[in-house]
């Protein structure tokens, strides 16, 4: 029998959001051991991959040791990320003799000390576990990858879509890809390609520019040598020296055959690297003043600035604003979402039905916005807790923390004390607001809010407002990433070249 190990460490960071991410984030999300990662995780996200894969094999033993998950948000910070690393460790060790470690992370979590989470745990495992133990890991799409994480695994698998709703599909392919290595039926090489380049603007797939590389990737994948192919368009919030796009290519042996598959990719992608760019989105103003021109609704609002799933603090209030100053054109309802702990406080003081006056937002960013202050009922409250509906997460559990709706006019604000998954309908649904019925929805979603919402938006409108998400990664303070680096420098170049 052979006994693989399962476990799961995931944060998408951004460092541009003030306030970092504790250990309390990752025990809102739930920090799991044991037997209870598989009941939380079952059918569910990469781990319910894992479990499927290793369900359809006869002589495979999964361990689960650990999951630990928070949602998008700041630096983690020392103590937390300390804390996640001797864990992991520990719980690895308690698993005794295991053949491989299968691990389900997300590849751009950043922490005070480390700016390579990911990397140095692995780098760490391989270190105590050595050479014999085969390692694989699943990354988000967004994952950042970095020369430790390639040097440690013998093979690492990103999604294939954006918004990402094949994050099950890509645990199971990874857990099959290591099975197999484990049987000595593949023997697994990694190369890869990194890009100078980082970029924020449609990487939709399919549906963007992307899409024909995505394409590509599937068709070499069905080449007998080669297992898998990524391309990870990376998290630009992040400030790392090895900051930057990459394709990954895991092969069958031919090592050469990978890295010229790598190259070629990375090639095609740098040639047409100004597809990549944002456009230019509506202000605040303009959006709301264009949704209330549209016929019906729901006019969907992609706050891409403030964007919780980009973890931005989801505090900012320019739109908020726009609205408040448009409440009496609404016909309809408006609905936003804004993180504030303590206005969540006042507003559970005053007591469902109560009229409240607070200011909300603009307390954790406070570079990018300011608090607004409302006068509203205060509608429900709840505990911020519901099942995600999905395509994107589908069946993750939500921790929003204490939730309430503050009825403004027309105006519709669900105040929490954590971020949501903003992508998501189920999170307006959570607290009894239907976004079906809403003239203007704000989703603080770049892309992935898509995946659930374009079926039934009437129009969608891309905001780029202030925020620490901003796609104008320009405007952004990076200190330590590798220059020169397009779109940030004029004078990038890029040439590929064959290893072998
Ligand atoms: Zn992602």
């Amino acid at each position: 029998m052979l006994r693989v190990a399962v476990g799961m460490l995931s944060q998408e960071t951004n460092v541009f959001n003030p306030s970092p991410t504790t250990i309390e984030h990752f025990e809102a999300s739930g920090i799991l051991f044991g037997d209870e990662v598989f009941k939380r995780w079952r059918n569910v996200g990469e781990v319910g991959g894992f479990i499927k894969a290793s369900e359809e094999e006869r002589d495979v033993h999964l361990v689960p040791i650990m999951s630990a998950s928070a949602m998008p948000w700041g630096k983690c910070n020392a103590e937390t990320h300390k804390f996640l690393k001797e864990k992991f460790l520990e719980e690895l060790r308690k698993a005794g003799e295991v053949d491989g470690i299968l691990l389900a992370m997300h590849g751009a979590m950043t922490a005070e000390d480390e700016y390579d989470v990911e990397g140095d745990l692995l780098d760490e495992i391989r270190k105590e576990w050595g050479e014999d133990v085969l390692i694989a890991i699943s990354l988000d799409h967004h994952g950042n990858i970095t020369e430790r994480m390639v040097k440690a695994v013998d093979a690492l698998v990103g999604y294939h879509t954006e918004p990402h709703v094949d994050m099950f599909e890509t645990g199971y392919k990874v857990a099959k890809i290591l099975f197999s290595a484990l049987k000595g039926l593949v023997k697994p090489v990694i190369t890869w390609r990194k890009l100078p380049m980082i970029a924020s603007g449609d990487l939709r797939v399919p549906g963007g520019p992307l899409e024909e590389f995505f394409r590509k990737a599937e068709e070499y994948e069905r080449l007998r040598e080669i297992i898998s192919v990524s391309i990870f368009p990376e998290n630009p919030y992040i400030d790392s020296p090895e900051l930057g796009w990459s394709v990954v290519v895991v092969a069958d042996g031919n090592r050469s055959l990978a890295q010229k598959i790598a190259d070629e990719l990375a090639k095609g992608i740098w040639n047409k690297r100004y597809l990549f760019l944002p456009k230019r989105g509506a202000s605040p103003r303009e959006a709301v003043e264009r949704a209330l021109k549209v016929k019906g609704g729901p006019v969907v609002l992609s706050d891409w600035s403030d964007a919780t799933n980009s973890g931005a603090p989801g505090d900012g209030t320019a739109i908020l604003k726009e609205l408040l100053k448009h409440n009496d054109e609404l016909s309809e309802k408006a609905m936003i979402t804004i993180t504030d702990p303590e206005a969540v406080d006042e507003a559970i003081r005053a007591g469902v039905g109560n009229e409240v006056t607070v200011e909300v937002g603009g307390k954790i960013d406070r570079v990018h916005s300011q608090p607004v202050e409302v006068t509203g009922r205060v509608k429900t409250i709840s505990d911020g807790r519901f099942i995600v509906k999905g395509p994107m997460e589908k069946k993750f559990e939500a921790n929003m923390k204490r939730t309430v709706v503050l009825e403004v006019g027309n105006i519709y604000i669900v105040v929490s004390e954590s971020t949501g998954p903003a992508h998501d309908p189920s999170l307006y649904r959570s607290v009894g607001l239907e976004p079906r019925d809403a003239k203007i929805v704000v989703v603080k979603s770049p892309m992935g809010f898509r995946a659930a919402y374009e079926p039934f938006a009437k129009e969608i409108i891309i905001v780029h407002g202030p925020g620490a998400a901003t796609p104008d990664l320009k405007s952004l303070n990076y200190k330590t990433i590798p220059r020169p680096i397009f779109p940030l420098d004029e004078d990038v170049s890029f040439e590929p070249l064959n290893n072998e």
